[in-house]
């Protein structure tokens, strides 16, 4: 296990009294070399976990830990120092997330110069070997953001986080800003650092066949909470949460004979508020099989099988 989180909470005050539960009580374990996609609707709270996770949100309460030791609730700048040189994170708009008026050699070389242990020309000569490593040129190094289209910039972006050579990457969206064409050269480019580096990634989506495809396991989140986790290709053929069906529902496989394998339970209406959270199961205004009990009891993560956990009063 390289990463773990035990019923991790970050709530926002948006005033009035009221309080954003984005993420609710997630507990989930990594193990080293694995990719885990975390999937779910747009307002699931999948990037402020991973933004939390890595002390980029400072978390509400509960506790994750990196190779076993805790992280600090609060990182100060050495912990970002320190911790930074294990884990990064791959933004998912390319165009927000680099500074307009820093060259490529500053992007990139920045995390390097923080850390105070590299001469210029060492990072310059880094900066050269990641951005052919990334597929760009190293003549680049001089550039400015602007001058690159959407999925240079996500390389460009890549070349940020792994210049580090981190363990643990979370890779935010990583391909949902960028072109149709270009994505599938982006996660091929991200598989190929993963091999090649022995990464473990944290793959947040909400592509469910994409994430599928790179993924060893799939974690399901909905309203801040776990619905279900298991083996990328059992979740996604045999998935076993009303909410999970849905998702797959959404998004179609493009193989027609896998398509024609899958059950069809078609579910209606839009995620509901993160504000103030009802008790009971957070889906049921959704979901077809509601009962009674699903209004006032709210489901726990159990295990459904040796690898499978869901949390739905289906299995209970
Ligand atoms: Fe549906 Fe109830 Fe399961 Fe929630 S607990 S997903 S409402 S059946």
């Amino acid at each position: 296990m390289l990463v773990k989180t035990e019923e991790l909470k970050k709530h926002f005050h948006i005033g009035r009294g009221q309080i954003l539960h984005a993420v609710d009580g997630i507990s989930l374990e990594i193990q080293e070399n694995e990719i885990l996609g975390l999937v779910g609707e747009s307002g699931s709270g999948k990037s402020t976990f991973g933004k939390t996770l890595i002390g980029l949100h400072q978390r509400t309460s509960g506790q994750a830990f990196y190779r076993a030791e805790p992280l600090p609730k609060d990182f100060k700048t050495a912990d970002h120092l320190r911790y930074s040189k294990e884990m990064q994170m791959i933004f998912q708009d390319p165009y927000s997330s680099l500074n307009p008026r820093m060259t490529v050699l500053d992007i990139i070389g920045e995390g390097l110069r923080l850390q105070g242990e590299h001469s210029g020309k060492e990072i310059r000569d880094k900066v050269a070997f990641w951005l052919q490593r990334v597929g760009l040129h190293p003549d680049h190094m001089s550039r400015y953001p602007h001058e690159f289209s959407g999925g240079q910039r996500q390389r460009i972006g890549i070349a940020r986080a792994m210049i580090i050579e981190p363990k643990f990457v979370v890779c935010d969206e990583p391909i949902s800003a960028l072109d149709v064409s270009v994505q599938a050269q982006v996660i091929n480019l991200l598989d190929e650092l993963k091999q090649s580096m022995g990464l473990t990634l944290l793959f947040i989506a909400h592509d469910l066949s994409m994430v599928r495809y790179v993924s060893d396991r799939m974690a399901v989140m909905y309203l801040g909470a776990l619905a279900e986790v298991g083996p990328a290709n059992d979740l996604f053929f045999q998935p076993q949460h009303p909410y999970t069906q849905f998702l797959i529902e959404s998004n179609p496989e493009p193989d027609p004979k896998m398509e024609r394998e899958r059950a069809h339970k078609p579910i209606v209406g839009e995620i509901t508020s993160p504000v103030n959270v009802k008790p009971g199961c957070r889906f049921a205004d959704r979901c077809p099989q509601v009962m009674d009990r699903c209004r006032s009891e709210t489901p726990l993560l159990i295990a459904t099988s040796e690898n499978r956990q869901v949390a739905c009063h289906l299995f209970t």
